[in-house]
């Protein structure tokens, strides 16, 4: 019987090893230089490459991609129990090889790159020698991509790109930008003219893109394949952020606990108030299914692929916003005043909730394409009643257990007994 919670001893030594490495480099490379990957120090720089080697030392580099990508080709169930410690600390994807919005944009190129494009793109992306962002959403609107208008269109051996984009992450930061078209997905280098960033918002930005021309071997797969394309980029994101909120949420319910016996309060200790009870049982529970699904979720996709699991993708998108907005409330208000402040991650993490209900899509529209596919999997009834209307479910059991009561006139009378006492009732 295949139903198995455990993890293989040899793979057991990885997560070990990853969770000392976060412990001792990782962590403390976070509180003194922030962003470290990207700081203007050559001596940090050199640091975190040092790091960075060690990593790779251990074949733990680009967890994300297949072996012969370059990454280790773990698959998603075991990137899962990767990222539930990574995402417990900031700085680790970047150490790791796996930051966002890298990791999507090198999964469209290593699906539908040419050799040539990889070579360019790719591998300069893997070794960090390039950075990347996604040029999707736009100003008037980002859950509907029939609205998007920046479109491209061809002059000789050349596209010429115009339009506008929102909410491009790291795109100030980023040496090239994958912008999707209405006609396709193009890479533009970012210090191509014609791309102006606007000052705000600072960190997501909104980029105009005015008759900015790049060479035709900018298109990245098919011509009018930009929505195939997004949904390959997307599905995988989705996963892996759930993946990393199981970190954000653990952190949050172990530092709940922390506090409810560390505080007093009305004569006890404030984890013996039955109402700081209930959050700490409610928080367990909803972490407990939250992983679970998430790591089934991750072993279907392993089993299949990210489209045959999307149904599944999209459902623990909504569940970990809700998650993660649930137990970090609760964390941050058993910390009473000191939740409120930022001297503690639970202000951060609570407010990164409403991001990961918009980030990759709106929970709604996720909620709906849910229902839309589950509901394909069910017919309606016949006539006013539902299947399971319980004077039809008597019918038939009476047309099946026909020939055994026929067969036996005891059995047969106290069925007759029975029915005819429920009958009288009323
Ligand atoms: C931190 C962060 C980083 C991001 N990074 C990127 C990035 O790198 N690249 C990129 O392209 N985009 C990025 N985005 C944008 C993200 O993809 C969009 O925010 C998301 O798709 C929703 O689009 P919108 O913000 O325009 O909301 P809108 O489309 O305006 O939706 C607003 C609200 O309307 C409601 N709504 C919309 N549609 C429906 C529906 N069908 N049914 C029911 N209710 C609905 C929902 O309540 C929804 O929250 C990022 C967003 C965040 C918050």
């Amino acid at each position: 019987m295949a139903w198995d919670f455990s993890t293989e001893p040899e793979f057991q030594k990885k997560l070990d090893w990853i969770q000392q490495f976060c412990d001792e480099k990782v962590e403390p490379l976070h509180r003194v230089f922030p962003h470290a990957v990207r700081w203007p120090n050559d001596a940090v720089r050199a640091y975190v490459r040092e790091l960075q080697q060690e990593v790779k030392d251990q074949g733990l580099w680009a967890l994300f991609l297949d072996e012969e990508l370059g990454g280790p080709g773990f698959g998603q169930l075991k990137l899962a129990l990767v990222n539930e410690i990574l995402g417990k600390y900031p700085a680790a994807p970047q150490l790791f090889g796996a930051a966002a919005p890298d990791t999507g944009n090198m999964e469209m190129l290593a699906a539908y790159g040419t050799e040539e494009q990889k070579e360019r793109w790719l591998t300069p992306l893997i070794n960090q020698e390039m950075f990347s962002a996604y040029s999707m959403t736009e100003p008037q609107g980002g859950s509907d991509p029939n609205l998007f208008k920046t479109t491209a269109v061809q002059d000789g051996d050349e596209w010429v790109i115009n339009g506008e984009k929102w909410f491009t992450s790291a795109g100030r930061v980023a040496d090239i930008l994958f912008v999707m078209c209405t006609n396709g997905m193009y890479v533009v280098p970012r210090k191509t003219p014609g791309v102006e960033i606007m000052p705000e918002p600072r960190n997501h930005n909104h980029i105009k893109y005015t008759d900015v021309r790049i060479p035709a071997d900018h298109l990245l797969g098919p011509k009018d394949g930009a929505k195939v394309l997004a949904q390959r980029r997307l599905g995988g994101g989705r996963i892996h952020h759930a993946m990393r909120t199981i970190a954000q949420c653990t952190l949050a319910f172990d530092m709940m606990c922390e506090r409810a016996l560390s505080r007093e309060s009305h004569g006890a200790i404030i984890g013996e108030h039955q109402m700081v009870q209930q959050k700490i049982a409610d928080s367990y529970a909803k972490l407990r299914m939250l992983r679970l699904f998430v790591l089934e979720t991750a072993w279907k996709i392993d089993q299949s692929s990210t489209q045959e699991a999307r149904t599944d993708i999209a459902a623990v998108k909504f569940t970990m916003a809700r998650v993660l907005r649930e137990i970090s409330f609760d964390a941050l208000h058993i910390h009473g005043s000191l939740g409120t402040t930022d001297l503690t991650p639970l202000q951060d993490m609570y407010a990164s909730a409403p991001t990961m209900g918009l980030a990759d899509g709106a929970d709604e529209v996720h909620k709906a394409t849910v229902a839309r596919r589950l509901l394909k999997e069910y017919r309606p009834h016949e006539g006013y009643f539902p299947r399971e209307y319980i004077p039809y479910k008597v019918e038939a059991a009476w047309e099946k257990m026909r020939p055994v009561l026929a067969a036996n006139p005891a059995l047969e009378a106290a069925a007759e007994h029975y029915r005819d006492r429920q009958s009288r009732r009323g």
